[in-house]
C-alpha cells in the first residue's frame, strides 16, 4: 500500500501522520522536543533537535504502519516566524530564532518604515525582522524552519513555499518578492524561489533516506505553515468554508475566491491552491474561560445552559486590555460586568460574548470582501462543547460543527498526497 507522510514541527514536539491514497489516516506518532530557551527577549531552539525529533517520530510512525506500506511523498508544516542561519553545507550557525523571539526591535522598525501599510511582514510574529537580523550578521543562508527541514531532506537549499514566505514579505498576488525589500538591504533576486504548497521539490537525498528509514525514491513536496495545514486537515476547501479555532485564543479563517487584507486589524490572506484563506485573530478565547472554570466544570455547567436563549449579558471577554481583531484598539478594556452570582449564567454570558466576537470577526472579513461563511468547522479545546456549538449556530446563523481531525501533520500528509488543494 502507498502512504503519504506529513510532518509538523511545533515548539513542544514533532508530529508525523501517514494517509493512504484516498487521504484516510493510516497512522500517527509524535515525540516531544526539548523546551525552547527563553531569556529576556530571546526565544531559541536548537534545529538539530528538530532533526532528531523527526527521526524519532518517523521511527514510531513506521512501527504503527501496516506491513508493506511504502511512503511515496512527504510534506512538512512548520512555523513561518521561526527562522535560522546556516552555512553553505546547511549546518545551523547557532540556534533558530523562534516565532516569539523579540530581540529584533530595530529591524522591525526598519520594516515598518519600508513596507507598505497592508504588508503581513509588519506583524510582530513575522519572520522578516529575524531574517533581516541574521542577514545583517552575514549569514550565508537564512531559512524558514520548514525550508531547513526540506534542505536536510533534499541535501540542497530548496525553494520556499508561498505560505511560509507570506509574512517574510513575499507578494503571492504578484508572484514575486517585492522591490521594497531592497530598501532594507535584502536583494529580492537573492531571496529564495517560491513555489505553491504541494509542488514536488525533488527526490530525497540518499543519506537522509538512510538516516530516516525512508525509501530512496520518496519525493519531498513543498509544505505550508502549521496553521494553514490545520485548515487543510479540517477539510475547508471551497469558498465560504470557514474554520474557527477555539483554543486559548479565537482565530477565524474563511476560504475566499480573492485575497483580502487589513493590516490595522491583522487580517491577511494565504494562497490556498487557486483560492485564498483570509483570517484574523482575536485576543478572546478559552484562556479567559480558564481563569474561572476548568474544562470539566465548563461541561458540567453547560448542561444547565439553554443555548437557544440569550443570557441578557453583554460581555467582551478578554484576559487583559487590548484587542486587534475584529476591533483594533490596543487599550480595549475587558467587559465582564455585571457579574451574576449564578455561575451558570456567568458562563452563559462568557460563551455568548466569545460567540458574538466570532460572528463579528466573520462580518469584518466579509466587509473586506471575503464571503460570509456558509459553514463553520471548529477546532481547538472548545470545539467539542455541544452547548456552545448550538449557541454559536444561533448567533452565526449558519451550520457549525466540530471537526474530528485538524492536526497540522494530517494537513501536511494530505498536501503530500494531493498537491495544492483545489476547489
Ligand atoms: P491552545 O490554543 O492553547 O492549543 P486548546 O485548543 O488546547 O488550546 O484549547 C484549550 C482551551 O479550551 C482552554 O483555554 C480551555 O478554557 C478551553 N476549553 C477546554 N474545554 C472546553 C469546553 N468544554 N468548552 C469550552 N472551552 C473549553
Amino acid at each position: 500500500m502507498e502512504a503519504f507522510l506529513g510532518l509538523d514541527l511545533g515548539t513542544s514536539g514533532v508530529r508525523a501522520c501517514a494517509v493512504d491514497a484516498r487521504g484516510r489516516l493510516l497512522a500517527r506518532a509524535g515525540v516531544p522536543l526539548p523546551p525552547p530557551r527563553r531569556l529576556g527577549t530571546a526565544s531559541e531552539q536548537d534545529p538539530r533537535a528538530w532533526w532528531r525529533g523527526i527521526a524519532a517520530a518517523l521511527a514510531r510512525l513506521r512501527r504503527t504502519l501496516p506491513a508493506g506500506t511504502r511512503p511515496r511523498r512527504l510534506a512538512v508544516a512548520a512555523t513561518s516566524g521561526t527562522v535560522l542561519a546556516c552555512d553553505e553545507a546547511l549546518c545551523p550557525l547557532g540556534p533558530a530564532l523562534l516565532y516569539d523571539d523579540a530581540r529584533c526591535a530595530e529591524e522591525a522598525a526598519c520594516i515598518a518604515a519600508a513596507a507598505p501599510p497592508e504588508s503581513p511582514a509588519r506583524g510582530a510574529a513575522s519572520g522578516l525582522a529575524k531574517w533581516l537580523h541574521l542577514h545583517r550578521r552575514g549569514a550565508p543562508l537564512v531559512l524558514h524552519q520548514a525550508d531547513w527541514i526540506n534542505a536536510r531532506l533534499l541535501g540542497r537549499p530548496p525553494p520556499t513555499d508561498a505560505n511560509n514566505a507570506l509574512k517574510t514579505g513575499y507578494d503571492p498576488g504578484a508572484g514575486r518578492w517585492p522591490a521594497w525589500l531592497a530598501g532594507l538591504g535584502l536583494d529580492p533576486a537573492a531571496m529564495p524561489a517560491v513555489v505553491v504548497p504541494g509542488t514536488p521539490l525533488g527526490t530525497i537525498a540518499a543519506d537522509a533516506a538512510a538516516a530516516l528509514g525512508l525509501p530512496p525514491d520518496l519525493v519531498v513536496v513543498a509544505g505550508t505553515t502549521d496553521s494553514t495545514a490545520a485548515v487543510v486537515a479540517a477539510g475547508a476547501r471551497a469558498p465560504g468554508d470557514a474554520v474557527t479555532s477555539l483554543g486559548s485564543t479565537l482565530v477565524v479563517k474563511v476560504v475566499s475566491a480573492r485575497p483580502v487584507a487589513d493590516a490595522r486589524h491583522g487580517v491577511y490572506s494565504h494562497p490556498l491552491g487557486r483560492l485564498w484563506l483570509a483570517g484574523g485573530a482575536s485576543n478572546t478565547g478559552g484562556a479567559v474561560l480558564a481563569r474561572w472554570f476548568t474544562p470539566a466544570r465548563i461541561e458540567a455547567l453547560c448542561r444547565e445552559i439553554d443555548p437557544e436563549r440569550d443570557s441578557g449579558l453583554d460581555y467582551y471577554p478578554l484576559a487583559r486590555p487590548g484587542e486587534r481583531f475584529p476591533v483594533a484598539d490596543p487599550a480595549l478594556a475587558p467587559r465582564l460586568a455585571p457579574r451574576p452570582a449564578d455561575p451558570v449564567r456567568f458562563l452563559h454570558g462568557l460563551l455568548e460574548g466569545i460567540a458574538r466576537i466570532e460572528a463579528a470577526g466573520y462580518r469584518r472579513l466579509a466587509e473586506l470582501g471575503a464571503p460570509f461563511p456558509r459553514r463553520v468547522l471548529t477546532t481547538g479545546g472548545g470545539a467539542a462543547n455541544v452547548v456552545w456549538t448550538r449557541m454559536r449556530r444561533r448567533i452565526l446563523g449558519v451550520a457549525v460543527s466540530a471537526v474530528p481531525e485538524a492536526e497540522p501533520a494530517l494537513g501536511a500528509a494530505r498536501l503530500a498526497l494531493g498537491g495544492p488543494p483545489q476547489p
